[in-house]
């Protein structure tokens, strides 16, 4: 089958690779559509620790299920599934807890220890697969995780309605959390960036107040926004250090911040500010109990995903938006890309 392989650095390209076996209790799944990640942009760099060469990358991914082995209940040959990326082995404290998201033995579909569906076909344990309705496009199911994994944050936040919040990074994550902040009750969203198209399309999706840092300093603009106060949220969903600090200086004392984005450097915080005013920091991974939720979420157009989608490519198309820096540069507005297979 023809797969997208990161070989090193800086290095994908199209191989052909043999089909993929699923074991017992897993399914074999025909790629339909995957979401291309700011997370697969850190793989390719070399960045991501828990990634080894050769990978097919992939991770937000959506297909029809083409074998089931034995023991699979949930799922029958033709049924249309998106995945949750985390493969878990149910057995260590973590999974019998109910974490099975931090499992001791965890791999990710497409980023740890397992091949992704950067490739015509790819192989999932049947629990992690969860059905689309009817009729959904299969451009929009492959941005389900992107609503996912910020929704499973959301319920780490435990947003009280009428609460403020501040959210960092408007790429395709921080859509979401606009979205999701609003549906959760937010009295105030407040979008902050460096791309004034993304800026607006954030407005569009239900931003309150947006601020281009190259245009205005952000900390001082939020508390200005907030009488002074500050936001009772802030949510870092860029991936920079620089943004960690803003967030936690724009939140009001005893606020919470959420760590979401993907930190290709250590950030150094003024603790004694953090202990002073009381702060809380989350962090958050992966999209534990919230797949069937950001399925309907999307379906029902609550959130919307569509005008989030630059580019829709093929396995060359892809290979063109990693090798020609069109990802890393941002060239030709880019916000999300999807494989359409
Ligand atoms: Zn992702
Ligand atoms: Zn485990």
């Amino acid at each position: 089958m023809k797969s997208l392989v990161w070989e090193g650095p800086f290095r994908v390209h199209i191989q052909e690779r043999e089909k993929p076996r699923p074991e017992k209790g897993e399914v074999l799944v025909r790629t339909r559509s995957v979401g291309v990640c700011g997370s697969d942009l850190e793989i390719f760099r070399g960045g991501f620790a828990h990634a080894v060469p050769p990978l097919v990358m992939g991770h937000e991914a959506c297909g029809i299920v083409e074998e089931i082995t034995e023991g699979v209940e949930n799922l029958r040959p033709g049924d249309r599934v998106a995945v949750d990326p985390a493969i878990f082995c149910g057995a260590c404290e973590f999974c019998r807890r109910g974490s099975y998201w931090q499992c001791d033995h965890r791999g990710i579909l497409g980023m740890q220890g397992r091949d992704g569906a950067y490739a015509e076909y790819f192989v999932m344990p049947a629990p992690s697969c969860f059905p689309l309705p009817e009729g959904m496009p299969w451009d929009e199911a492959a941005l389900i995780d992107i609503v996912a994994d910020p929704l499973h944050a959301m319920d780490m936040i435990s947003l009280a309605i009428g609460e403020t919040v501040a959210v960092f990074g408007p790429g395709p994550g921080g859509l979401s959390f606009v979205q999701l902040a609003r549906l959760a009750g937010a009295s105030l969203v407040i979008l902050v960036g460096t791309r004034p198209e993304r800026l607006a399309l954030g407005k569009e999706l239900g931003a309150d107040e947006t601020i281009n840092i190259h245009e205005q300093n952000p900390v001082e603009a939020i508390l200005e926004i907030t009488r002074g106060r500050g936001v009772d949220v802030g949510i870092e969903a860029s991936g920079s250090v620089g943004a960690i600090h803003q967030a936690l200086k724009v939140c009001r004392k005893q606020g919470r911040v959420m760590v979401f984005g993907i930190y290709s450097e250590n950030a150094s915080l003024d603790m004694q500010d953090m202990h002073r005013r009381e702060l809380t920091i989350l962090g958050s991974s992966g999209c534990p109990w919230a797949m069937p939720r950001a399925v309907e979420l999307v379906a029902s157009k609550r959130v919307r995903v569509l005008p989030m989608i630059t580019h829709r490519v093929d396995l060359e198309g892809l290979e063109r938006l990693f090798m020609d820096d069109v990802m890393e540069r941002r060239k030709e507005g880019y916000i999300k890309g999807v494989l359409l297979m």
